[in-house]
């Protein structure tokens, strides 16, 4: 299969056309080679219109999904971004193409493990991955120019608003377990202003400030 043509063809066809415009984010979905990110049998899949599965009930998720929280992020290439969700990491490759540096983290350690192999491999050498639960957010790196999170939450949780520097964007699809709309939050000194996007279905956010009742599955 020729990878590089399909990777054209879906920045093309479904991210250009759908009105993303980002130079920066339409550059590193033509640069990165998202087969290289599923698993070897769904390789021929992956520049499709739709998200894939990455084992552990979790899922790849859809490109334009990808692109427009990316776009949302605004992000400048001197930008510190914190990333919740990790999985494949893919979207973590993305956002180490445009910003300074990533922190990403994935509460699942096996995604979390081969995540940060992969990344390694690929040659990203600003990136750290965390293994745990990314709901507290990562004071440790705080404040962040931007954070997003990449799986559904029951609402916004406050340690991630309070770790945005000022001018900070949180980027989050809050709603319930089976569908979610994607908020745009901006740090404006004491005042946090929300915008609301696109509606999106994510795998939920599990943790101490997302979805409690699923964490035995
Ligand atoms: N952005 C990823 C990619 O490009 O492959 C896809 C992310 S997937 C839709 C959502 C991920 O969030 C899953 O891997 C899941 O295990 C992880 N997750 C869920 N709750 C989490 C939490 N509290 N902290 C960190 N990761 C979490």
């Amino acid at each position: 299969m020729d990878f590089e043509k399909a990777r054209k063809e879906m920045v093309e066809y479904q991210i250009k056309s759908r009105g993303i415009k980002s130079p920066a984010v339409l550059k590193a979905m033509e640069k990165i080679p998202r087969h290289l990110f599923v698993p070897d049998e769904y390789q021929t899949y992956a520049y499709e219109d739709h998200p894939l599965s990455i084992g552990y009930g979790q899922t790849i998720s859809q490109p334009y999904m990808v692109a427009i929280m990316t776009e949302l992020l605004d992000l400048k290439p001197t930008d510190k971004v914190l990333e919740i969700g990790t999985g494949s990491g893919y979207q973590t490759s993305i956002l180490a193409e445009i910003a300074e540096k990533v922190i990403t983290i994935e509460r699942i350690s096996e995604l979390a493990d081969s995540a940060k192999k992969r990344l390694e491999a690929l040659g990203y050498k600003n990136v750290i991955v965390i293994s745990g639960d990314g709901t507290l957010g990562y004071e440790k790196e705080a404040p962040y120019d931007a954070i997003l999170v990449t799986a559904g939450s029951p609402d916004v949780p406050n340690n991630l608003k309070n770790q945005l520097k000022d001018g900070g964007r949180l980027v989050i699809p809050v709603g319930s377990p089976s569908l979610q709309v994607l908020l745009k939050i901006t740090k404006k000194g004491q005042e946090f202003l929300t915008e609301k996007h696109t509606s999106c279905i994510f795998v939920p956010l599990v943790g101490e400030k997302g979805w409690k009742f699923y964490e035995d599955s």
